[in-house]
């Protein structure tokens, strides 16, 4: 027998909304930006949690924890009320950005002296 589930009012108003100076973009983890978004808490700012890019053109988004969905309404971020998550602090977040980028940075071994990386390359 599946279980059917009944789409209650209190599911769909269970969001929060969040204005763009309440969260940040970030990267996923295999280093594309903007796929991972940093949304502070409305109580508690030194803590946050964060959504991921489900890639679908409905921009829609889901927890990287609990997997509750979300979703875009031009810039205000639908964050979903009812996460089985707990936020994990500010601080975690970044120290997560910068593994991230620190795996995704081109492991070169310089050696020797001398500078070989490529010139910067400015048009214009
Ligand atoms: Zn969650």
């Amino acid at each position: 027998m599946s279980r059917s589930k009944v789409n209650t009012a209190a599911d769909v108003n269970e969001f929060r909304i969040i204005p763009s100076s309440k969260y940040e973009f970030g990267c996923n983890d295999e280093g594309t930006p903007k796929k991972r978004l940093i949304v502070f808490e409305d109580d508690n700012q030194a803590y946050v949690r964060q959504y991921t890019d489900l890639g679908t053109t409905k921009n829609l988004w889901s927890c990287l924890n609990c997997k509750k969905n979300s979703k875009f309404n031009n810039n205000l971020f639908m964050a979903p009320t009812n996460h089985t998550c707990t936020p994990i602090t500010y601080q975690e977040a970044i120290e997560q950005q910068n593994l991230i980028k620190a795996k995704k940075a081109p492991k070169q071994n310089v050696g020797g002296g001398g500078n070989a990386e490529e010139s910067d390359d400015v048009q214009m």
